[in-house]
Formats: C-alpha cells, structure tokens, sequence
C-alpha cells in the first residue's frame, strides 16, 4: 500500500537511486531539482564502476564491492523499466605495472582477491600480448580485474528518471513530507572538487577499461572513448580548461591508437566531497525528520545501488545498515 509519501531534492544519481529505491518499496516519490535532468554532475561521460584495491579492507571499500556486485541486475533494471540505454557493461580493466615492486605488489593484491572479493571477480597479473588496445607496460606485465564495469553518466541518469517516471514517480514541487536532500555540492555539508573529462570520437567497444598514468580511459558502447580526469580544489570557472589538455595527452601516451583520435566533447563538473571522503547517508544533522545523502565525491555512481538500498532500508524500514563511517 503505497501510502508514504517522500521528497528527494536533488536529481543527481545519489538523489534519483534513493528514489528509485523507495518506489520500489511503494513509496511515492516527489523529484525536485531547478536544473534540467542530466545537466550536472551527474550528467557526465566517465562513469568507471572500478574497484579500490583489494586490500586494507574497511567499511567504504566493502560497500563499494557490494555495490559494484549488484551494478549489473540494477542497471539491467533500469534499462528494461525506461526502455533506454545505460551504457553498462561489465568488460573488466587493465592497468599497466611500472616496475618489479608494483609487479610483487599486484600479486600480493591477486591473493587478497581472492578471500575479499569471494569468487565474484578476479585481480590478476597477466603478460601483455601486444594488442592494440593494450596500455603500454614497461614491465610487460598488468593487471587485469574483471570487477569493473562502466556506465555512460549521462545516458544512465536519463534512463533512471524515466524509469522513476514509468513507475509512478512524480518530478516536480515538494510537498509536506520528509525530504531526502541529494543536492551535491550544492549542500555546505560537502566540499567541491572540480573534475574535467574529454570524449574521443574512438570505437573501443567490448574492450576492457583502462587506468594508466592516473587516467580512466572508458570504451562506451556507443563507439566514443572517454578519458578523465583532472581533480581541482580551487578554480576560477565551472567549465573545461587547459589542464584538460594534459589529462587528453597523457591517454593518448596510454593508448596509442588514441593518437590520431578526435576530441568531439570536453565537459567539467564538480563532485561533492565530504570531511571523510566517504559517502554521507542517513538521517540529516541539521534538519530533524529529513534525510541526506551526499558525498558519492569520485565515484558516486559505483556506490549508488546499495546507497539506495540502504536509504530505503532506513525510511521505509526504520533498518539502519548504514555503515558508521557514512554518518552526517
Ligand atoms: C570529471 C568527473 C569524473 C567522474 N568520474 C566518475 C566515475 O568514473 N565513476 C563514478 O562513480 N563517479 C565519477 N564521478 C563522480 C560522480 O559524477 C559524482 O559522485 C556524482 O555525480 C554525484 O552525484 P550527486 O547526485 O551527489 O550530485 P549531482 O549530480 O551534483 O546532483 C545534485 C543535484 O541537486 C540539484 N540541486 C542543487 N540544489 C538543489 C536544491 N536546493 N533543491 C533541489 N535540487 C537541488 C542540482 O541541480 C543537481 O542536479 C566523476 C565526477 C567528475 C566531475
């Protein structure tokens, strides 16, 4: 009996998960935002669903994998509710090994995989083969996990909204009623960091991701390549700048057969970061009756399965699995 009735301010991804995850436990959703649906931060073109490394295991890095697990049924999900694409796809990343110590380290972190990630993925060291996609490694040797996944940001946000929308989901003014308030680094609860990011008119489709000399290089399946990114606590304009350009040279040093590839987009967006770099869930600390979920910081989009999971959990259910380091 859908009786309760819940505002979410903020129509980023942090804001429409918690949505999408009460109105599947028939809650009735109200979405408010004064920006247009994908125009944010969430409104990107990176979108890595990638692991930290498996090792020094805590509360942030357990969360990630959990979520990160259920990334393929949740945006299957919402592919078949809005009848859009999200640009999901779990093909794994490499990562280049820069000498003998990462090498030893990299088989150290394939052991720990194995207990940490429980039979759901592998963290390997393998021998470059001298494929084309491959990152150049001057050892030869790099990591591969088949953990990581991607998103296209901006397709994915798109298709969550309708999915809301087909389920009954309302975008429009709040009413009188608790409100969820996901309002990014609009909120003086979070710090803003800039990030900028550029789209390559490459086709890379069904090849695996790829982290090397501190850039995500993202295939999308939509026959772009996407690159990111930079990260800037102080700036002086909201868009892309020159520092993008380093960021664009360093990919194409990764993967030469960017070289020759044009840039069709540059895009820059601001992510929320909290005091503890960790996600901010729960009941909010300053506005009694009210919720806050905020702080996804650089990778918001792999922590928003379960970030909905668990906001739902705590509103519908009064159940509060939010892990302590998440608190306001
Ligand atoms: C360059 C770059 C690369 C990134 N790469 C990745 C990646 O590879 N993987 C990953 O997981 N994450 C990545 N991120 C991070 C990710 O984009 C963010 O964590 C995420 O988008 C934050 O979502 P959000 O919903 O908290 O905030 P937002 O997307 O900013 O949404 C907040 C919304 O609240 C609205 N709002 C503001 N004030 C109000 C109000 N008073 N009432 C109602 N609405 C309001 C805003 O208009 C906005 O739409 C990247 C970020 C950047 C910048």
């Amino acid at each position: 009996m859908a009786t309760q009735e819940i505002n979410i301010a903020g129509a980023g991804i942090f804001g429409l998960s918690v949505a999408w995850a009460l109105l599947r436990r028939g809650v009735r959703v109200r979405v408010s935002d004064p920006a247009p649906i994908a125009t944010r931060t969430s409104g990107g073109i990176v979108g890595a669903l990638s692991p930290h490394v498996p090792e020094n295991w805590n509360d942030k890095k357990a969360f990630q994998f959990q979520s990160l697990v259920m990334a393929h049924a949740y945006w299957e999900d919402v592919a078949r509710a809005s009848d859009l694409p999200t640009g999901y796809a779990r093909l794994g990343r490499l990562q280049p090994l820069a000498d003998d110590k990462a090498v030893e380290l990299a088989r150290g972190r394939a052991v720990t995989a194995q207990e940490l990630w429980r039979g759901e993925a592998v963290w390997q060291v393998i021998a470059a083969d001298g494929t084309a996609w491959e990152p150049p490694s001057p050892t030869g040797m790099l990591v591969r996990d088949t953990l990581s996944a991607h998103i296209h940001p901006r397709l994915a946000i798109t298709a969550l909204s309708r999915a809301i929308e087909a389920g009954g989901g309302v975008f429009g003014p709040p009413v009188e009623a608790p409100t969820v308030w996901a309002i990014g680094s609009a909120d003086p609860l979070v710090t803003g960091v800039k990030g900028q990011a550029a789209l390559f008119e490459f086709d890379a489709r069904g090849m695996p991701q790829i982290f090397a000399d501190s850039v995500h290089i993202i295939p999308h399946l939509d026959g772009t390549t996407a690159v990111g990114s930079t990260s800037e606590r102080v700036w002086e304009n909201d868009g892309p700048d020159a520092l993008l350009d380093g960021v664009i040279a360093r990919a194409r040093a990764a993967v030469p057969s960017l070289e020759t590839a044009r840039v069709i987009e540059r895009w820059a967006g601001v992510r929320p970061r909290a005091k503890s770099r960790a996600p901010m869930l729960g009941p909010h600390p300053d506005k009694p009756g009210d919720f806050i979920a905020n702080g996804g910081f650089k990778i918001g989009f792999g922590m928003a399965p379960l970030v909905g999971d668990v906001m739902a959990d705590l509103i519908v259910e009064g159940r509060d699995v939010i892990p302590e380091a998440f608190r306001a």
